[in-house]
Order: structure tokens, then sequence, then C-alpha cells
């Protein structure tokens, strides 16, 4: 039985239109993605909400119908019950690195290295990067008109002072005089 059109607008919708496993969303890819039986169906995998993830083509066909046969075969990463920083690390130059014996065996299986995710990965880092010079800019810049405002404050107060001061050195000067 294929999954209904609700059940895959639900999927859809719950994982943000992006893929769980590598993050790429539709935007990215000019188009929907698909929907990966976690537990796949050929190995008594259900079509419940809970072991259906939102994938996109390539992570998908990378992780096939893979399910580990035995106890000890490694375990793939499930986005859907473990977020992704308990198993890797994003580097500075977009390469994932795994923290678990799960982390490496996901990166390997869905190459989650893949060059095109590295330069997914840096280009969203350096957007972050413009993001953050850019609230600096403009703190600085509001910084700036404060200390604009003190200092006509400032130049004010001494014209003030300096029209005291001559007023005080006209009675001082005609006392003298007198
Ligand atoms: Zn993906």
């Amino acid at each position: 039985m294929s999954l209904t059109a609700s059940i895959r607008e639900q999927v859809r919708q719950r994982a943000q239109c992006a893929c769980e496993f590598c993050g790429v969303n539709e935007i990215d890819v000019g188009g929907m993605l698909t929907i990966d039986h976690f537990q796949p169906r050929t190995k008594a995998g259900s079509d419940t909400l809970e072991n259906l993830v939102y994938a996109c083509i390539a992570c998908n066909q990378y992780k096939q119908d893979y399910w580990p046969r035995t106890e000890i075969a490694p375990i793939l990463w499930n986005p859907r019950q473990e977020s992704a920083s308990q198993h890797f690390v994003e580097q500075e130059d977009g390469q994932l690195t795994a923290l678990t014996p799960t982390g490496v065996f996901t990166i390997k299986r869905l190459r989650l290295n893949r060059s095109q995710l590295i330069a997914a990965r840096q280009r969203r880092q350096q957007q972050l990067q413009v993001e953050r010079l850019l609230r600096r800019y403009q703190e600085l810049t509001t910084l700036q008109s404060r200390i604009n405002i003190q200092l006509t404050d400032l130049a004010i107060e001494q014209q003030m002072l300096l029209k005291d001061q001559r007023k005080w050195l006209r009675i001082l000067l005609s006392r003298l005089n007198q």
C-alpha cells in the first residue's frame, strides 16, 4: 500500500521541507524530496509517521534498504530519534566529523561529506558570517549616532560656558577699570 498524500504532506511539513539526513531543502534541489522508510518495508518497517523520514534523493539512494541484520551490525543515525549534534560536528571547512560509531557509519553510508554538501555548508557558514558582520555594523552605527548626539550636547554646553566666561571677564575688567 502506498502512502497517502496526507501522510506525505505531514512528513514533509514536519521536516520543514528539508532532508532530515543532510539538511538540503526543496529550494536547494528545485523540487520535492522523497519519503524514506527508516526501517525499510522489506525489513518489516511500518508506514507510521515515526518510521518515515523526509530525505533527498541522494541520501535515500545511498541509504537504500539498510537495516542492521545482527546485534553488532552498525546502526544508522535516525534523525527522528536523535539530534544531529549527538553524532556529528560541523567543521569550519564544511566537513562533518563523527562523534560516535553511528556517526562514522552514517557519514560513510550516506556520503554526508559529498562535495555538494560541503559546498552547501560552506555557503551557509559564509551567510551566517555576513549576517554577524552586518549586525555588528548596525551596532556600531547606532553607537556612533549616540556619540554624535553626546558630542553635539557637549559643544552646546561648551558655548554656554564660553559665553559665561566672557560675561565674567567683562565684569572683572569693568571693576578693575573703576
Ligand atoms: Zn539528504
